[in-house]
């Protein structure tokens, strides 16, 4: 379970709210019962139920079981989908180990707008789902042209170009170093942009096969060679 607030040895915390329903009414933890707690800061900590009451109880943090994860320096930069498709895609990058979501806006997009309050829930029930003790973190919505105008010159930009590119695998294997993955919409990048991030220094047009893959396929088929790839 995500807790918002550094986690130290022998504290007391009250759990209340949403995750309060779920320890006591999901996993039915009584007095004396267990639960995995981390705070994206110190690591991951055992938890004792103390007390519990009808709408919130109080756990002891117990034990250190794990540190903070140092996670594959892998950024996932994505025009953002339909609703409940751009859910599914920061869902699985998460699970997938991504350390950061772009997203990112273009001119042929669908959407134009993120529920990131929505999309972050998602992407910390994935972290506690898959046992992550570093939340992944959500970028503020970028276009493309202020992305690649500050782009860090030592982040090697995977950009997914359905057009042609060299296989994402031969592009990253034996390569080490920060690095994201750039995927368009809907609709693909315009001409004027696709140009604009072939131009970057950093950028290595790459393909992930000859079909074309709808967005979210393709985002997290990226992430997946990449990780393969990098061995996390
Ligand atoms: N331009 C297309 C169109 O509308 O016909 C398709 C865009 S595709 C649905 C969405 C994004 O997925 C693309 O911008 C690209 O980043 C990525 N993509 C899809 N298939 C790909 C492939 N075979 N290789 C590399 N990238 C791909």
């Amino acid at each position: 379970l995500f807790i918002d607030q550094p986690l130290a040895d022998g504290m007391d915390l009250r759990v209340e709210g949403g995750q309060a329903h779920y320890l006591l009414s999901v996993m039915r933890l009584k007095a004396g019962g267990t639960v995995k707690l981390f705070d994206d800061r110190t690591g991951e900590w055992l938890g004792e139920v103390a007390a519990t009451g009808r709408r919130d109880l109080v756990v002891r943090i117990a034990a250190k079981l794990r540190a903070r994860e140092a996670v594959p320096d892998l950024w996932l930069c994505a025009a953002p989908i339909k609703r409940g498709r751009i859910d599914w895609v920061a869902e699985k990058a998460s699970e997938l180990g991504v350390a950061r979501l772009v997203p990112v806006a273009t001119r042929r997009a669908v959407v134009d707008k993120l529920n990131s309050e929505r999309l972050r829930a998602h992407m910390i029930e994935a972290a506690e789902q898959c046992e992550r003790t570093a939340l992944p973190e959500l970028a503020a919505m970028v276009s493309v042209d202020a992305l690649l105008r500050d782009w860090p010159a030592e982040r090697s930009l995977y950009f997914a170009d359905e057009e042609g590119g060299t296989p994402m695998l031969d592009a990253v294997r034996g390569r080490s170093g920060p690095a994201a993955v750039l995927i368009g919409p809907e609709g693909g990048f315009d001409p004027a942009e696709r140009e604009a991030i072939r131009a970057r220094p950093s950028a290595v047009p790459v393909s992930l096969g000859p079909r074309i893959l709808r967005a979210e396929t393709a985002a997290l088929a990226a992430v997946s060679v990449w990780m393969a790839a990098a061995g996390d």
